[in-house]
């Protein structure tokens, strides 16, 4: 997953910010689905590369179990998906998701999404 993760990070639309993110996600049918950073001159429009594939996932008919996150870090720390990244992970693969954040000197840190956004909205 940190492969596909790290490819696609490659692959990221950033000609305003230059911040190269990539995510993976790996599905309920053990799928997994590539997400890359995508912005726009509009710059509220940019999309999240997690976001880009937990939707991917669900296009494809599945559901995500864990998420990839490639990035350079974010104030010397290893850099975690935002909030809004946080509660689409929330609601499509529950607060027992994995998430892995791996910075691109190679630090790797992993927790559970649960712990990232205790008391995050959830679906009955
Ligand atoms: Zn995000």
């Amino acid at each position: 997953m940190i492969e596909v993760a790290s490819e696609a990070r490659d692959r990221a639309y950033v000609p305003y910010s230059g911040f190269r993110m990539g995510a993976a996600v790996l599905t309920t049918d053990e799928t997994i689905v590539p997400g890359s950073l995508v912005e726009n001159v509009s710059l509220g429009l940019a999309m999240c590369a997690e976001r880009v594939a937990l939707f991917a996932a669900v296009a494809a008919g599945e559901r995500p179990r864990a998420l990839v996150l490639v990035s350079p870090r974010t104030d010397g720390a290893v850099t975690f998906p935002c909030g809004a990244c946080l509660q689409v992970a929330l609601e499509l693969g529950g607060p027992g998701m994995v998430v892995v954040a791996v910075s691109t000197d190679g630090e790797r840190e992993e927790i559970v999404l649960g712990d990232l956004l205790p008391r995050g909205p959830r679906k009955a």
